[in-house]
């Protein structure tokens, strides 16, 4: 149950609540919502508590959740939340646009230039590679953060990477990377995600391969609980049955989620489809649709790319998602930051 007090409630009123559901063995959490006092009752609550808790005078109302998720709800936050990714804002009205090579490489430096210029807010690049193969190219580790962030800050932008193992953590509070990814594979490694929240760093958390959107949540859950200051869900494409692109967007979601959650949401095209011709127009389709953003890769020369060379775009067709996400975003009531 969600508990949501009237906008101006006391701290002391508050509490006492707070403490007579713990005191049925109730645990609560308060939400860190600013206009008005919102609390979670993350147990079962006995009918007769729940019916006093709304006569409470203060209590405006009571949700409950359609899943077991508590703080992932819409009604855990008086509207949508917001993460701040080193001073980049992803949510409510704000659209930010995050790109990069799949693989962190020899042309980092070349593709971070790249990206500034193209317009892009964030940086994105992989050190620890998920690969199907365990041939394929597994990234450059460590030495792959430290050129990444390097380049982050020649060109002025915070940095996106992967992170698959929580033993990787020091490496990546050492070389202060911006945002903790988890890959669509490590979605429900909750070992992962435990440690990781507990790390203070926003998190981008993409949909597992076939993942359904509950699921998606209940691991959102796991980080929010956790501690972590701000969690973008990230939509890739689904596993189904068609196979003539590598996954199936399901932009569907979109608008689903925002009755179900407060979190801000984000598109990936490039991993939804594959392959480079189609990554545009369904980018424009994700900021249509209401995606607080987008994450797409892209490589100063893709022949050269270690991975995901296919849908790799060059700095021109990210300045032309860039600029048609400008005027996606206005339609829809939004913008992009400068
Ligand atoms: C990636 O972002 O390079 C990646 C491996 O994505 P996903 O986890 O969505 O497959
Ligand atoms: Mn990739």
């Amino acid at each position: 149950m969600i508990v949501r007090l009237a906008p101006g409630t006391s701290a002391e009123i508050v509490q006492a609540l707070r403490n007579r559901l713990e005191s049925e063995g109730v645990r609560t959490i308060l939400s860190p919502e600013p206009e008005r006092p919102i609390f979670a009752a993350v147990d079962r609550v006995p009918d007769a508590l729940a019916d006093e808790v709304n006569a409470h005078p203060h209590v405006d109302d009571t949700v409950i959740p359609r899943g077991a998720w508590r703080l992932a709800d819409l009604a855990f936050r008086a509207g949508p939340s917001v993460a701040d990714v080193g001073g980049v804002k992803i949510g409510a009205g704000e659209v930010s646009i995050c790109a990069g090579p799949c693989s962190v490489d020899h042309l980092m430096s070349e593709a971070a230039s790249q990206v500034k210029r193209a317009g892009a807010h964030l940086l994105r690049g992989g050190a620890y590679k998920p690969r199907t193969s365990p041939w394929a190219f597994q990234g450059f580790g460590k030495e792959g953060l430290r050129q990444l962030k390097d380049a982050g800050e020649t060109v002025g932008l915070p940095v996106v990477s992967e992170i698959m193992d929580a033993a990787h953590l020091p490496a990546f509070r050492d070389h202060a990377i911006d945002c903790l990814q988890v890959g669509a594979r490590n979605m429900q490694n909750f070992t992962l995600l435990k440690a990781i929240a507990e790390s203070g760093t926003p998190v981008m958390l993409k949909r597992g391969l076939a993942a359904t959107v509950e699921e998606w949540l209940y691991s959102a859950e796991y980080l929010l609980a956790g501690g972590c200051p701000g969690v973008v869900l990230c939509e890739r494409g689904i596993r189904t049955f068609e196979r003539a692109t590598r996954n199936t967007l399901d932009l569907t979601i979109l608008p689903l989620l925002r009755q179900w959650t407060h979190l801000p949401i984000i598109v990936d095209p490039s991993h939804a489809c594959g392959v480079a011709a189609l990554v545009a127009p369904l980018a424009r389709a994700s900021v249509a649709v209401g995606a607080d953003g987008l994450a797409v890769e892209v490589h100063p020369d893709p022949a050269q790319a270690r991975s995901d060379a296919d849908q790799a775009l060059l700095e021109g067709e990210l300045a032309a998602i860039v600029a048609e996400a400008r005027v996606m975003a206005a339609v829809t009531g939004r913008s992009l930051p400068p």
